[in-house]
């Protein structure tokens, strides 16, 4: 977009986040010339990126989808079905705020294992088996050891 000031064509976004409750993307922008700041908000109502898939093809963002990864990786967990709607919207919050208009599968396996994380650490694991698709065994110990070290606050210490 033009900036306000002088006029330039190019206008770099150094900070974009969702207000209005995710209906709006409020950016900072930064002029290129004249390094003056400006604010605009965009209507975030269509803004849920494409996918870009791991084959490099693109499809739309599919929620359904999205709750069945988050269902299976829950089955027979103690989580609140309020729970797994709230992280569900979290994921969508947080791939909207990237302010990107495609972004890939990765990206999104990665927002949904930072929400099981915190959620239930077995979910996280059986998620990150399937999503990571594990190479080896070895692998996928490492990950449980890692979980180990790095137990989530609250959590039970490790012996
Ligand atoms: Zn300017």
């Amino acid at each position: 977009m033009y900036c306000p000031f002088c006029g330039a064509e190019d206008t770099k976004v150094i900070d974009s986040r969702l207000v209005a409750e995710g209906g709006q993307v409020r950016r900072r922008r930064e002029c290129l010339s004249c390094r003056e700041r400006c604010t605009t908000y965009e209507l975030a109502e269509l803004v849920m990126p494409r996918v870009i898939k791991s084959d490099d093809t693109r499809e739309p963002f599919d929620e359904k989808k999205l709750r069945a990864g988050l269902l299976r990786a829950l089955e027979k967990r103690p989580v609140s079905i309020d729970q797994i709607e709230d992280a569900i919207s979290h994921v969508q919050h947080k791939l909207r705020a990237t302010g990107e208009r495609e972004i890939t599968s990765r990206m999104i396996g990665e927002r949904v294992m930072i929400e099981l994380r915190g959620l239930d650490e077995v979910a996280y694991v059986r998620f990150a088996s399937v999503y990571r698709s594990f190479q080896d065994l070895r692998e996928f110990r490492d990950e449980l050891d890692r979980l180990e070290r790095k137990p989530l606050e609250g959590s039970k210490e490790s012996p």
